[in-house]
């Protein structure tokens, strides 16, 4: 250290507290980075890397970002997951002895950003801190930018933990030493989140009132660490942290990573964007605020009926109303991002234009809850109780605050007129003076007879009396030359002068004035703080609530019934995204019908006939229902799912061979062993990922377990037709098939699902249909051919079976067993002999090297 000049000194000790963040050093009116971050920074941000001499030896690498313009290269480093640790110089550079004070004041990290340019508009920017017990995890969801703060709790393994947490769409994932050594490696390879580490773990005192509903300890744990980290990232206090909401796992309709993004939920798979996902096609709100709550609430649909019902009651009150809709949905056009707005104003970075908004937002209030009351129901009063209209601060704010103010503190034209009365006089008196000088130009030019006489201004000599080289001759005495231009002189009197210095004072007053009454302003509104965010979470259900009714009536879907008896019962379905995007062509609409006599349905069909449409449309039927909406059928009877699985065979994985058939297996074992009676299952051609008759054997004894030991509502497409002979052995197991017909040699898809199996696959259709080149079709015709003769229809062995059809397949069975080793006989009687031989060894008696040996001896015999 010795050998570097004291500011290199200083810059290590506090880049030594900041190892994982870039350090941006203020140095003037830069911001500069030294040594490895300097080289790593002018990569990533395309800055020329110099350097000076600290007083070592070799010179410092260096590069810097003008402070004016830093915004922009902070972004560009938190939007590729780094941290950047702001330090600035802490006292006044003109009075300190030595080298200036500096301090970091605020690391920026990817899960702690809330400056509107970092940040998406419609979207939440979680933060997630965990924590682990045995096999528990908890962790709490914060978004800083909107206060919101989400506690949940989750068993699984980690892998599944890991998927769900990214699955939130988050940005930062904080835990301790031992969970940033288990994880970092699989999170930041799919580079989606960056992870940091805070070891404490206890709730501070001072945020206590955040965890009073909470008791489970792995949550308390999570929320401290997240409290313990937000404070040294940010080092300030919050006023606008909401208290933790536990997220209640038997509340909630739960959705592991792999059935949100298979569903295509809020993202569709091969665009990875939202458009093409149910949120796409339910999103009408009208606020960002709107947006981000439906998110949230397709994210995690209920599983509480009362809750349910109170939304879709909503939902048909609103379709009832058109008119109130229409205006609520105009009214909404006014309000603001008021979450945000309040998270600016708690750290104190509100601009004199976001206060405008707030004060918007607030004006449009008053008309919203107006509207509310032309709506019956339960859910319209509660919403109509918690919009309070704060209107004392509303007009406080109206007051003050100048409509068109810049969004710049120090630039003055913020205050409104009669807010202030100092402010008031010295705005008067720079007026008085602005207005004698506008008269004065009348004056002087009749004064002095000269017509082209002009008075102006500017920043370095002020004001002027302004006359041209050809009129100089009339210039009286009592002007006093200023300054010489090429074809004018200009002149100043001594009542100018006055008059200039008056206005002069007056503005610099009236700035200074204007930011000291800017800040009083900001700081009042910090107390309305909680109560601004009832209401602005208010609005924002109610947002989502009109953009239900919207895209209900839009679409013509209907409300569906909440099923006590776990009966689904849905006429005419249709699958809400497919039939939006289909246009012109009409969409099939298709019967689901699944009670305890049908509680599993085997799909078969050929490809593209619409078995995975048919099955997401249920799963997707039950999550609109879920979250409060009407479901796109002509009527609809549903149960709540508590769970739903979706598994598509790795080798029908849209996802793009991220998967492999090893990653199917342990997304079907997750299904398998999580899943309850109260759950839909989806296999979308579960085994495709291996060789036939191990993939058929995998899907006949999931299908088994499932319909023995679990009895969840399941849907199991399948290409294996074999499979079909199951509905004589599992009583609740029917088969259906998506239709399909061969119009002069060529295949047409009806999409519609009929009970009943198809009879072929219809393969070579589709080759067909996608023009594969002609001697390759009709030599497959011929193969097929062959194969089909030789083909003989046999059931496969069946593991358990149900009491009645037993005998049948046992016979089946055994048959097929007599078959298969009177065939192995004629084929061969030496394989018989060894059979023998091996049948008779006694393995655990023999040593390593009699078996070698008696293994040599069955081989030769082979050979
Ligand atoms: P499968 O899983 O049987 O191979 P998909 O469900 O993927 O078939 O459907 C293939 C295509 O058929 C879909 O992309 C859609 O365009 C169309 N389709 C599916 N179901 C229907 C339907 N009910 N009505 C109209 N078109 C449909
Ligand atoms: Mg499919």
């Amino acid at each position: 250290m010795a050998q570097y000049t004291p500011m290199i000194q200083q810059y290590l000790s506090i880049k030594a507290a900041h190892q994982d963040a870039f350090l941006f050093f203020r140095l003037g009116d830069f911001y500069e980075m030294f040594f490895e971050d300097a080289v790593r920074a002018s990569q990533i941000l395309e800055i020329t890397l110099t350097s000076r001499d600290g007083g070592s030896q070799d010179r410092i690498p260096m590069c810097g970002v003008p402070y004016h313009s830093s915004a922009g290269y902070i972004k560009t480093l938190v939007e590729n997951g780094h941290k950047v640790a702001i330090c600035e110089q802490v006292e006044d550079p003109k009075l300190s002895v030595g080298v200036v004070k500096r301090e970091v004041i605020q690391i920026i990290t990817p899960g702690t950003v809330i400056d509107d340019h970092l940040l998406q508009d419609r979207e939440n920017n979680f933060l997630a801190s965990i924590e682990k017990d045995n096999d528990t995890y908890g962790y709490v969801l914060c978004d800083l930018s909107t206060g919101e703060l989400k506690g949940y709790t989750y068993d699984g393994n980690q892998l599944s933990f890991i998927q769900l947490l990214l699955s939130h769409g988050v940005k930062e994932i904080v835990g301790n030493q031992d969970l940033y050594d288990a994880w970092t490696n699989t999170v930041t390879q799919t580079g989606q989140a960056s992870v940091s580490i805070q070891e404490e773990d206890s709730v501070d005192s001072q945020f206590d009132h955040l965890v009073q509903t909470i008791s489970d300890p792995v949550l308390l744990r999570a929320s401290g660490r997240l409290f313990h980290y937000l404070t040294h990232t940010q080092k300030r206090s919050f006023h606008h942290i909401k208290a933790v909401e536990f997220q209640q796992n038997d509340k909630r309709m739960k959705l592991d990573a792999f059935s949100k993004r298979n569903l295509e939920l809020t993202e569709s798979i091969r665009a990875k964007g939202k458009k093409g996902s149910l949120l796409w096609l339910l999103d009408a709100t009208m606020t960002a605020m709107g947006a981000r709550k439906l998110k949230q609430w397709v994210e995690e649909p209920l599983f509480v009926k009362e809750t349910i019902e109170k939304r879709l009651q909503l939902v048909e009150n609103l379709i009832g109303e058109f008119f109130i809709r229409e205006e609520i949905k105009e009214q909404l056009k006014s309000v603001y991002d008021m979450e945000r707005l309040i998270a600016k104003i708690s750290y104190g970075n509100a601009s004199p234009r976001d206060l405008v908004q707030l004060k918007r937002s607030l004006f449009s209030v008053p008309v919203l809850k107006e509207k509310i009351k032309g709506i019956q129901g339960k859910y319209a009063l509660e919403l109509h109780a918690n919009m309070n209209e704060h209107k004392t601060l509303a007009h406080y704010l109206d007051s003050a605050i100048h409509d068109d103010a810049p969004i710049h503190i120090k630039e003055g034209g913020l205050i409104k007129a009669g807010y202030n009365e100092q402010l008031d006089q010295y705005k008067d008196a720079s007026s008085n003076g602005k207005a004698w000088i506008a008269s004065l130009e009348q004056q002087e030019k009749a004064a002095s007879g000269i017509k082209s006489l002009k008075i102006g201004f500017n920043k370095i000599f002020g004001y002027y009396i302004e006359v041209t080289k050809s009129n100089l001759s009339q210039v009286p005495d009592r002007y006093e030359r200023k300054q010489t231009l090429a074809n004018a002189e200009r002149y100043v009197t001594p009542e100018l002068k006055e008059k200039e210095r008056i206005i002069l004072e007056a503005e610099e007053k009236i700035s200074g004035l204007e930011y000291t009454l800017f800040l009083e302003v900001r700081e009042y509104v910090k107390q309305f703080i909680p109560g601004l965010q009832e209401l602005a979470s208010a609005v924002s259900e109610l947002d989502v609530m009109q953009s239900f009714a919207a895209i209900s009536e839009q679409y013509r879907y209907v409300r569906p019934t909440v099923s006590e008896e776990g009966i689904v019962n849905i006429v005419n379905g249709r699958h809400p995204v497919v039939e939006k995007v289909m246009d012109a062509q009409e969409y099939v609409p298709n019967d689901i019908v699944l009670n305890k006599e049908r509680n599993m349905l085997l799909i078969t069909g050929p490809n593209m006939a619409g078995k995975s449409t048919y099955m997401r449309q249920l799963a997707l039927t039950a999550v609109m229902m879920q979250i409060g909406c009407f479901v796109p059928a002509e009527s609809a009877e549903l149960p709540m799912f508590d769970q739903i699985f979706t598994r598509i065979g790795a080798a029908d994985d849209l996802v793009g061979g991220q998967s492999t058939f090893m990653v199917e297996m342990l997304e079907t074992n997750f299904a398998l062993t999580s899943a309850t009676e109260n759950s839909l299952i989806l296999l979308d051609e579960i085994g495709r990922g291996t060789s036939t008759y191990d993939g058929m054997a995998l899907a006949q004894s999931i299908i088994e377990f499932i319909h023995e030991e679990i009895a969840a509502k399941t849907l199991f497409s399948t290409h294996y037709h074999e499979l079909t002979v199951l509905e004589e052995s599992l009583h609740s197991l029917k088969n259906v098939f998506v239709s399909a017909v061969e119009e002069n040699g060529s295949l047409v898809f009806l999409h519609k699902v009929i009970d009943g199996q198809a009879d072929k696959s219809f393969g070579i259709q589709v080759a067909e249909l996608a023009e594969l080149p002609e001697p390759v079709i009709s030599r497959a015709k011929t193969i097929l051919q062959t194969y089909e003769n030789q083909e003989k229809r046999e059931a496969l062995p069946i593991q358990e079976v149900s009491a009645t059809k037993e005998e049948d397949l046992q016979e089946s069975q055994l048959s097929l067993f007599v078959e298969k080793e009177e065939k192995a006989n004629r084929r061969d009687n030496k394989e018989q002999e060894l059979i023998k031989e091996l049948k008779s060894l006694n393995v655990l008696e023999m040593t390593p090297l009699d078996a070698m040996n008696a293994l040599y001896k069955l081989q030769k015999k082979v050979r």
